[in-house]
């Protein structure tokens, strides 16, 4: 039995002839750039997620650097992220000479709640950023009812949880990404719905919005070599397109199996006393992007260690949180005590979790995770 972290060829051996096909259509085509493709993706993922508009580019953090450009931020504007996170979000703030501000965030979710936001809140905050950490939505409706009295765009950080349904007090459901001004994501290739090479998009419910955003991912330009603002090039290439309209006609799949794995280790690790159990928010479904474990009494690096020596591989993300980051020293500003954030650098571990994760791999993972606390 050898276990992986995420497996990515089992994964495409069980879609191999379509994914195949995909590509060779592609390549005999060779209309690598803005091939139909592209565009079938675009409705196809407007249609998936009820987004208003999807408009594709090159990889996540390109994402989140469209969005801050195209709400007109001025340098010097403050932007709220989480410090427990990964830094794409934070560093394309530092970029465009924006203001990172880093916030706490909550034990029991991995993500900000108003509660943390407003300790970084300033006369500059434009904007903030919420990171659906690990699968699962932040706390959106009171994110989005705090940010419209306090006038900030909302950008959500979806790399991690497309798939995922939001449920408002009143009932009704919206899908992460598409709740905030912009949402963004990624499709990596271990991202829940991950292309062969580097994916992003931006969705928007907002015409003029996406007008903008999609004339961010070409230069700027509104009629071809008419460059209104400054942009860039940020384009999600055909084959990748292709590759993507196969696997998203198995997302729901995909997720159904990262929750099913999920609920094996739930119940199979509960009596551990020396570990807590990732916690499932009611307002959110979780879509698992990872299973993370918060190992007490500061045994992780143990329990890494044990876990490696049986063949169980395992990560921890993120080590480090970004206001420890060399890279934002003098840049960033750090608004309020960031210790939960810390102990949770500290003590996470996230166990293998991926689409092929067989019940007798689980079973061998749970076994040894409880012999070590034994
Ligand atoms: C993966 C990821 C990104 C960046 O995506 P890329 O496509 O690698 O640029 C941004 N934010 C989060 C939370 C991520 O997990």
């Amino acid at each position: 039995m050898k276990i992986q972290m995420c497996d990515l060829v089992g994964q495409y051996r069980k879609i191999q002839p379509e994914v195949d096909g995909a590509i060779s259509q592609v390549i005999n085509s060779s209309a690598f750039i803005n091939g139909p493709q592209v565009k079938e993706f675009k409705a196809n993922l407007e249609k998936y997620t009820g987004a208003g508009h999807v408009i594709p580019c090159a990889n996540g953090t390109d994402a989140l650097q469209i969005a801050l450009m195209a709400l007109g931020l001025q340098p010097g504007d403050e932007v709220i992220v989480p410090a427990f996170t990964y830094v794409a979000a934070a560093e394309v703030i530092a970029l465009l000479k924006l203001v990172p501000v880093m916030v706490d965030v909550d034990r029991e979710s991995f993500n900000i709640t108003p509660a943390h936001i407003e300790k970084g809140l300033s006369s500059k905050t434009k904007a903030m950023i919420p990171v659906h950490l690990f699968g699962q939505s932040c706390p959106m409706e009171e994110i989005m009812d705090f940010a419209q009295k306090h006038h900030l765009f909302i950008i959500e950080d979806n790399a991690q949880a497309i798939g995922a349904w939001y449920t408002f007090s009143n009932g009704s459901k919206r899908q992460t990404g598409t709740i905030g001004h912009i949402g963004c994501t990624s499709f990596f290739p271990t991202k829940n719905l991950g292309c062969f090479g580097d994916g992003g998009a931006l969705t928007t419910e907002d015409d003029l919005l996406a007008e903008r955003l999609r004339m961010m991912t070409v230069h700027g330009q509104a009629v071809k070599y008419h460059h209104e603002v400054l942009g860039c090039n940020s384009r999600l290439d055909t084959l990748q397109a292709a590759i993507l309209n196969v696997k998203l006609r198995r997302l729901d799949e995909y997720t159904h199996a990262r929750q099913r794995a999920a609920k094996i280790y739930s119940e199979g690790l509960k009596d551990v006393a020396g570990i807590a159990l990732p916690g499932e928010m009611p307002y959110s479904t979780h879509v698992y992007h990872q299973y993370t474990l918060k190992v007490k009494d500061g045994r992780r690096n143990a329990l890494k260690a044990y876990l490696s020596e049986k063949g169980v591989p395992s990560m921890i993300y993120y080590p480090l949180p970004l206001n420890g980051q060399n890279a934002f020293k003098g840049i960033a500003r750090a608004a309020g005590s960031l210790d939960v954030s810390k102990e949770l650098s500290d003590s996470v571990l996230s166990l293998p979790m991926h689409t092929e994760l067989t019940a007798d791999e689980q079973g061998y993972i749970i076994d040894a995770v409880k012999k070590f606390f034994r």
